[in-house]
């Protein structure tokens, strides 16, 4: 696997997914996530695990943004707030160039 790029803002492969089950959101999460948890994040199955809501393949709090040099940018709405799982997950990390391998041809375009 190829080195993990400068900037995340240049990669979102660990926002992506087609799974529904993908961002857990804790208690705390929840409670960290304020009044735009209603928006962003669920209860699904039983009923007794939030997680994030995905739409189009990644995690509703992408903003994937157009640049001046034609690459997209995967941008966190909600960074500060972000849940606790994505916060674990450093950059250069066995994990990110994991999530880099196995999202490597996902669509992440605009
Ligand atoms: S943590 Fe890794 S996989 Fe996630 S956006 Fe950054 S470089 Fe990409
Ligand atoms: S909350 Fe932010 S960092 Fe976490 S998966 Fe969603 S967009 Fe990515």
């Amino acid at each position: 696997m190829s080195d993990p790029p400068p900037d995340c803002l240049r990669c979102g492969a660990c926002c992506h997914s087609p799974a529904e089950r993908f961002v857990r959101v804790t208690g705390a999460d929840w409670a960290r996530l304020g009044d735009a948890a209603e928006r962003v994040a669920h209860f699904i199955g039983r009923g007794h695990e939030a997680y994030m809501k995905m739409t189009a393949g990644h995690c509703i709090a992408l903003e994937i943004r157009p640049t001046d040099d034609g690459a997209p940018e995967y941008f966190c709405t909600l960074y500060d707030r972000r849940p606790q799982i994505c916060r674990d997950l450093a950059r250069g990390s066995p994990e990110c160039a994991g999530e880099r391998t196995v999202k490597a041809t996902c669509a992440r375009t605009i």
